[in-house]
């Protein structure tokens, strides 16, 4: 139960005090510490209310306005607030509190990682160090003193830049001072014994900017690909954005419990250790894909989150829709652009398409919560990155960066709304976004519906749109989007047409001249506009795009749209009990694909993946569960039978001795496990020694692990020893291990008695939060047909476990929770059992985090 509020957009109110500056003193002991704050207070506009701070979880121990301690008439503490009564208009407030870190196992506030002390304040931890005006639209310019026994603390972390340092009687003092105004969430310290990378960069302007990167120590090995990683973002905002980085000193500290990727703190990034630590020993291709991406967007935020922030947090992807849009700039710049632009597309369809589908359907800016972690949502960041993409297609690159210059040079420094970017764009580049601005104010995927119709005698063709979008909004019915086509004649030619189309209408026709014969339509190029699209293409013209359309991600997109048609004919056969076999068509088109040389490998690799068994069951208002998992397995043995020879020919062509991290090189090894994992669908002992010889042999984790996830998929009665000695080598790198639960618990072959085992072993360790993530996350997002067990036990294995995490890091469990969000789409039996758990969880005392979303889970 809860007695939680819900919080509305609309009733925003500006802050009734700011606080100018901020002085705080740290007294830090292994056991407590000690939070003194000055705050220069100022009274906004003529009332006389009282000041009311924000605080949890905190022990008051003194209180002055002026340097006069306060009397007890004078001030009230609530559960989750201080209130102080004074006519002032400004005055230096005096809080003194005691907290106690080592207790805290929420990751929010001040709270310890391994031996280390660290922070996380977005979105509302900062009122658990002291007391405050705990919002974004409260910017204070902040000296941070820190003290602690030099012997456990040598390392004492801010931010800003470093003013004094000293040392008396084996206790350090560091001062530290950022002369940037900043709201309390961006507020950081750290305090241990850390081990320090270091390096420098020279801005465009000649500031020599110093980097540091804080590690445990015997981890400085593995910092390489971050700095690097950094240096290069560092420039890519210079060129790209014209933005300059501006403090003399950047550091970056890595902490193993952490609850989300990283915290973009001013000057004093804190990150999950998961996002900076990689050597090639212990970190796949995708691990340094994301350290680049995440290192990247944390930096980028500086701009875009920092010197201009949110007014509050309704605001959320002001900040992070665009941040995302920037990293994945940055890295289709670094990489290969159309490989970036399908895995940004893969991952918005699997986790925001469902979750736009499902209880928790928002607004990119969403217009009520309970708990706002809740809203750190696949919405507001993936989705907020789609709507800025479309920004800058319906521009073009010239005006985008206009409107980006004209919104620093307004709001600098200003905590902002979305409609202050919006305005920002459009005046700049003088192209109104009046209409489009509805994508703030709509929530669900829009659907897009497509007829196509060709009149020979007059050689037109002819497209006609139809839109279905839930907008909350009055005036509009329909969203302007751009959307781009192409049309390609039978012999596989572009036909020389405008295809960059905008929609702004509920229906809308558009004609094209002089086309000779009915051409084959590329749809929605690039994924222009991020909607379903409703359309009847035949198993012919997909085959067509399949082999002719230059437009890489359509290109993709109908090969995928290919297996989907083929996986349902699975999935029919399934329900009633007979067989099927993939058509010759669908052969041909496949082979054609795998034998195509002018690929990139990585887009190859992608190409001849098959969709994932939850993805293949989005397309059935009722889940099928056993049916796609049978459908998928099955069609995949087919592919294999068919082109195992091919398969085994291109990854023997693929070995290579010599390691680095080019895309081409990545490409490669990416495209070789695909063929892996085809070929060892095969139950022939030449292919199980295939995989058990890349396992042994592996220089590199990429290989290692896939070889071991091969293994463990595959040949479940052969696998053990390996799955064993990976375990072994490895269970003192959380890192590594958590691929290795994040393998188990995605299994399919997996029972809970397993899973429980797997939770009691040494590596496990429930405090953090990404072992939390693979093990029983991977299980309830990953394992479909366990997780979805008719017999119940897999929603009940989790809601066990949400209940128990909520105890001690509430953030997490609501995280988990999110996975139970699909009772809409299972049939009654399972509906019943789902529906059993969700109530029980309700039934429990519960975090709000929690509270909200099982709420919305069951009753949404
Ligand atoms: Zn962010």
């Amino acid at each position: 139960m809860s007695t939680s509020k819900e919080i509305f957009l609309k009733d925003y109110k500006a802050p009734e005090f700011f606080i100018d500056k901020t002085d705080l003193t740290f007294d830090i002991e292994a056991e407590r510490t000690i939070v003194e704050s000055k705050l220069y207070m100022r009274r906004n506009g003529e009332h006389e209310n009282e000041l009311v701070l924000d605080g949890v979880d905190l022990k008051l121990l003194e209180l002055k306005i002026d340097g006069r301690l306060l009397n007890e008439q004078e001030y009230s503490v609530g559960p989750k607030t201080l209130s102080i009564k004074t006519s002032k208009n400004e005055f230096v407030l005096q809080v003194k509190v005691k907290i106690n870190p080592k207790n805290n196992f929420s990751c929010e506030g001040l709270y310890k990682s391994g031996d280390i002390f660290c922070t996380q304040n977005e979105a509302q931890g900062f009122r658990k160090i002291t007391y405050f005006l705990d919002r974004p639209d409260v910017m204070s310019e902040f000296t941070t003193t820190l003290m602690a026994r030099k012997d456990l603390f040598p390392i004492l972390l801010a931010n800003g830049n470093k003013i004094e340092e000293t040392e008396n009687d084996g206790v350090l003092k560091v001062v530290w001072h950022d002369p940037h105004p900043k709201p309390s969430y961006l507020f950081a310290v750290v305090a241990g014994d850390l081990a320090k990378v270091e390096d420098s960069f020279t801005t465009k302007s000649g500031r020599v900017v110093k980097l540091e990167i804080f590690v445990d120590h015997g981890n400085e090995d593995k910092c390489d690909h971050a700095m690097l990683s950094l240096k290069y973002s560092m420039k890519w905002d210079e060129e790209k954005f014209g933005l300059e980085y501006d403090l003399d000193i950047y550091m970056i500290v890595a902490v193993d419990s952490f609850n989300m990727g990283a915290m973009e703190n001013k000057g004093l990034n804190i990150f999950n250790s998961a996002y900076v630590l990689a050597k090639k020993e212990t970190a796949t291709d995708a691990n340094f894909a994301g350290i680049e991406a995440v290192i990247g967007h944390e930096y980028f935020h500086n701009w875009t989150g920092n010197r201009v922030t949110c007014r509050d947090w309704f605001q959320l992807t002001l900040k992070e829709g665009l941040t995302v849009f920037r990293d994945q700039e940055f890295s289709s710049d670094m990489l290969s652009r159309p490989v970036k632009r399908i895995d940004d597309v893969v991952m918005l369809r699997r986790h925001q398409f469902p979750e736009d589908q499902g209880p928790m359907s928002h607004p990119i800016q969403p217009k009520s919560y309970i708990e706002i972690n809740n809203f750190y949502t696949a919405t507001v960041y993936e989705k907020g990155a789609e709507v800025i993409r479309m920004i800058h297609t319906l521009f073009g690159e010239s005006n985008f960066r206009k409107g980006m210059d004209l919104y620093f040079k307004r709001h600098d420094g200003q905590a902002v709304t979305t409609d202050d970017f919006v305005n920002a764009m459009a005046d700049a580049s003088g192209v109104s976004l009046d209409h489009f601005k509805m994508w703030y104010h709509q929530k669900g995927t829009p659907r897009l519906k497509v007829t196509e119709s060709y009149d020979a005698e007059n050689k037109v063709f002819e497209l006609t749109f139809e839109q279905h979008a839930k907008i909350d909004h009055d005036g509009y019915d329909c969203l302007h989007m751009p959307f781009h086509v192409g049309l390609i004649d039978s012999n596989g030619k572009e036909l020389p047409i405008d295809g960059k189309l905008e929609l702004n209408k509920k229906r809308q026709s558009f004609k094209f001249e002089s086309i000779e014969s009915r051409p084959v339509v590329s749809y929605n190029r690039g994924f222009s506009a991020p909607v379903i699209l409703q359309k009847n293409s035949s198993e012919k013209e997909l085959i067509h795009l399949m082999a002719f359309d230059g437009d890489t991600f359509s290109r993709y997109e109908a090969a995928q749209e290919l297996y989907k048609s083929e996986l349902k004919r699975f999935v029919s056969a399934y329900q009633c009990s007979s067989e099927y076999d993939a058509s010759e068509a669908f052969f041909s088109a496949y082979g054609k694909l795998l034998g195509n040389k002018d690929l990139e490998e990585a887009y190859l690799a992608y190409a001849l993946s098959l969709p994932t068994v939850k993805e293949i069951d989005e397309d059935y208002d009722v889940y099928t569960i056993e049916a796609a998992h049978y459908a998928r397995e099955r069609f995949a043995k087919q592919i294999s039978d068919k082109f195992k020879d091919q398969f085994e020919k291109i990854y023997n062509s693929l070995e290579r001795k010599e390691f680095d991290l080019s895309a081409k090189s990545m490409g490669e090894r990416s495209l070789r496990q695909v063929c892996l994992g085809y070929l060892s669908l095969q139950s022939d002992e030449k292919f199980f020694k295939l995989a058990a010889a890349q396992f042994d042999k592996a220089t590199n984790m990429t290989e290692e692990f896939s070889a071991l996830n091969s293994l463990v998929n595959n040949y479940p009665e052969k696998s053990d020893t390996y799955s064993q000695r990976f375990y072994d080598k490895w269970m003192d790198e959380t890192l590594v291990m958590q691929k290795w639960y994040a393998l188990h618990s995605g299994n399919s072959h997996i029972t809970l008695e397993k899973l429980d085992e797997l939770t009691k072993n040494k590596a496990y360790d429930k405090k953090v939060p990404n072992l939390l993530r693979s093990l029983v996350g991977g299980f309830s997002m990953n394992n479909h047909l366990r997780f979805n067990d008719p017999s119940g036990e897999g929603y009940k294995w989790i809601a066990d476990k949400i209940i128990e995490i909520d105890s001690y890091n509430p953030q997490v469990a609501s995280r988990l929770a999110k996975s139970m969000n699909h009772l809409k789409r299972l049939d009654e039996k399972r509906k019943a059992l789902l529906a059993g758990e969700l109530s029980r969880i309700l039934d429990q005392k519960l975090s709000d985090d929690t509270y909200e979303v099982v709420n919305k889970n069951l009753n949404g």
